[in-house]
């Protein structure tokens, strides 16, 4: 039990648009949410920054952050690596902010072993004509590479009935109050279940004090 802030891992297949509706979240609610950058090995992309899209590493450098213990989980995508770094994490749930992983699903169950109570959520699109759409919209990728995205996802929907929530992101707005509406319920359960057992907790003890 903790009065820490929750863990929320939000996963989905590419060009669901996961990071827009998580860029919505901290634009709003600033005070509520820190974003974890995860750090890779693959270089920047156009108008990507250190910092902001990724922390940039070497191989090297993220092998020895491996062997010293610095990421709550880690993935290779591509032969890149990928992975969250866990001081940033506990730091800011410590102080009562609720935590944002934008990561995969393979990431987003490793999180779950370590934290059973974070909460994994799943974008999905309307259907997968829809989101070759938005891939091709986005105009970023080449069509060989929109297949692999594709194929990619078809792939994950091997995980997707393990998460505790999905979310179709239909309308931009709808799904972000759907979004917001989730994670507020799930906040409301974590206090309420808290104070249950706090609680019961000193009811308990006594009764059974001198026992
Ligand atoms: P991209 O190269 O397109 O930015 O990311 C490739 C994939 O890596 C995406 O599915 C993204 O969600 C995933 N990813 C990004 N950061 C992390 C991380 O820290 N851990 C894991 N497991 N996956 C990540």
């Amino acid at each position: 039990m903790s009065t820490s802030g929750l863990l929320i891992v939000i996963s989905g297949f590419s060009g669901v648009g996961k990071g827009t509706l998580v860029d919505l979240l901290m634009k709003r609610y600033p005070e509520e949410y820190a974003l974890s950058i995860s750090a890779t090995s693959r270089a920047p992309k156009d108008k990507e920054t250190e910092g902001v899209n990724y922390f940039y590493k070497t191989r090297e450098e993220f092998e020895k952050m491996i062997s010293e213990g610095r990421f709550l989980e880690y993935a290779v995508y591509n032969d890149d690596y990928y992975g969250t770094p866990k001081d940033y994490v506990l730091n800011e749930m410590k102080k009562g902010k609720n935590v944002i992983l934008e990561i995969d699903a393979q990431g987003g169950l490793q999180i779950k072993k370590l934290f059973p109570q974070a909460m994994l959520l799943y974008i999905v699109p309307p259907s997968a004509k829809e989101l070759m759409r938005r891939l091709i919209d986005r105009g970023r990728d080449p069509l060989d590479e929109i297949m692999r995205r594709m194929k990619r996802s078809l792939a994950e929907t091997e995980y997707i009935d393990r998460y505790d929530k999905v979310l179709v992101n239909d309308d931009l707005e709808e799904s972000f109050q759907e979004l917001r509406g989730m994670i507020l319920a799930e906040q409301k359960r974590i206090n309420e279940l808290s104070e249950y057992i706090i609680k019961i907790r000193e009811e308990l003890l006594d009764i059974t004090k001198g026992e």
